[in-house]
């Protein structure tokens, strides 16, 4: 292909990027944003294939047939549920490829660079394979923490953050010894980093616990970008460099966006150790009392009986594939004159906007989903409010203990609503691992059993 060509098509797969982004950025667009991310990645690949500076077309071609089938599979099998995992193993194959192009690249018998471009390359080289690894094995662990197979809680070693600085600064020695070794020579001081920054990577991850998970999978999504960004430079691929720089700054925005959310600033999430699990550092007893539970019949009266119904999905709702019967009874209500709306947490589910794909895909009117920040205040004035499948953002601890793991963090204030009905299986805590006093309020009830059946027997009640 010739070299103009290849431009004018690195330039459209960029506008159609930059026009995913836009479009994925509001409900009612996000299909269209999706389309043309998908499409601009069509044209990436095709134009970086047919380039003139790819040749081993025997070894690429049964890797794009063996990825894109591996790829497809798993598009079609992966729950909703699962998508956070997938994210973070997706996350994990960016660190892993730029790790292993940065070796390429360093290895290379084909490349000659002299002088200045020697260390421009070789500081590309590095810093890719840096943040490479970091996110390679910081994916990894997140993927472990979303999955349930490794624990929420922190990891807090004793000094850890003197360990993390010690792991810094011995990459920095490394990398000025890299910089000065002849050729290949300095690939003792490229191993010596990779393996501080593989260690990073999951020290980083296991340090940040419970309700804080949020700002990890965006940060780990950011770093991903960058590790991009850092791999085109190395290949000297324009479009690489404008992707990696795309997905790593609105990772970064992203970031941003959950740590104000949960109330917290990014360098102490990074820094970790928040979210210690089991609510042991709260200066409060767990919550006492009974509790008072409700029959999916009682639920049905009380919806009807309502003017104003505000519903709290969660990651039970999720689990229990509830979005379509959720969505029917808000028909049916709507269609009795009662006000219904649905209020999203930023950190709803188990990740960023799940809680809005879910409902745009059981086909909820986007002008009824509101953010906490527009529905907090009405609370005091909603007859029934339906909590389903939520637990840590609608945890009163996270006001009324300063000393609980969540403290600080905003929630959705529905126990001052007239009744709430919480669905759920279980007593359980949620994904932080802090009791929720709201369980044991006066005006809250208890819906106990998996979320889909519960919400299908209340559908029994309510005529259509
Ligand atoms: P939580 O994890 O706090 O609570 C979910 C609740 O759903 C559980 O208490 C569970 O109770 C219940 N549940 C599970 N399965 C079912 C089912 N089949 N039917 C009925 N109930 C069910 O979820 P929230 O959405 O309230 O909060 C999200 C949490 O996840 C926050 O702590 C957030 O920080 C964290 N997180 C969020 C990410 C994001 O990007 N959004 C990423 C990573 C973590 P029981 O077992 O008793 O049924």
């Amino acid at each position: 292909m010739a070299n103009g060509l290849m431009s004018v098509s690195y330039i459209a797969a960029a506008i159609l990027f930059i026009l995913s982004l836009s479009g994925l950025s509001r409900q009612d667009t996000a299909r269209r944003g999706n389309f043309f991310g998908a499409l601009g990645m069509v044209v990436a690949i095709l134009a970086t294939v047919i380039g003139a500076q790819v040749t081993g077309y025997a070894l690429l071609l049964p890797a794009i047939v063996v990825g894109g089938g591996v790829g497809w599979m798993l598009a079609v099998r992966v729950e909703m549920t699962q998508m956070p995992e997938l994210v973070a193993v997706l996350h994990s194959f960016v660190g892993l490829a730029a790790t292993l192009v940065g070796y390429a690249s360093y290895l290379d018998p084909t490349a000659h660079f002299e002088g200045a471009e020697k260390t421009i390359h070789a500081v590309e080289i590095f810093l890719g394979v840096f943040i490479g690894a970091v996110t390679f094995t910081g994916s990894l662990i997140a993927f472990g923490k979303l999955r349930g197979s490794l624990s929420g809680k922190p990891l807090t070693l004793p000094a850890r953050h003197w360990l993390n600085l010690a792991g810094i600064v011995g990459a920095v020695v490394l990398g000025a010894r890299f910089l000065a070794a002849p050729e290949t020579s300095g690939l003792p001081e490229l191993l010596a980093m990779t393996a501080i920054a593989l260690l990073l990577g999951v020290h980083l991850v296991m340090a940040i616990g419970g309700a804080d998970m949020p700002v990890v999978v965006s940060m780990l999504n950011s770093y991903s970008g960058w590790a991009a960004a850092a791999t085109g430079f190395m290949l000297s691929n324009d479009l690489l460099i404008v992707t990696g720089a795309l997905v790593g700054s609105s990772g970064a925005i992203l970031s941003y966006i959950m740590c104000r959310a949960m109330n917290r600033s990014f360098i102490s999430v990074i820094l970790g150790g928040f979210g210690t699990g089991g609510g042991t550092s709260s200066t409060m007893a767990a919550p006492q009392g009974e509790v008072q539970a409700i029959s999916a019949e009682d639920t049905a009266q009380a919806l009807l009986d309502a003017k104003e119904v505000v519903i709290v999905p969660g990651y039970g709702m999720a689990v229990a594939q509830a979005q379509g019967a959720i969505s029917e009874i808000t028909k049916r209500l709507r269609a009795k004159g009662v006000k219904v709306r649905f209020a999203i947490h930023p950190v709803a589910g188990r990740l960023p906007g799940h809680m809005n794909v879910l409902l745009a895909e059981a086909k909820v009117p986007y002008d009824i989903v509101l953010e906490m920040d527009e529905i907090n205040a009405d609370f005091p004035d909603t007859d029934a409010v339906l909590v389903v499948g939520a637990n840590d953002i609608v945890n009163p601890s996270a006001q009324e203990d300063p000393g609980s793991p969540i403290a600080g963090m905003p929630v959705l204030e529905v126990w001052k609503a007239k009744t709430v009905v919480v669905f759920k299986r279980s007593m359980a805590t949620g994904y932080a691992g802090v009791d929720n006093p709201l369980f044991f309020k006066e005006n809250t009830r208890m819906l106990f059993g998996d979320a889909k059946k519960s919400v299908d027997s209340i559908l029994a009640h309510i005529p259509t």
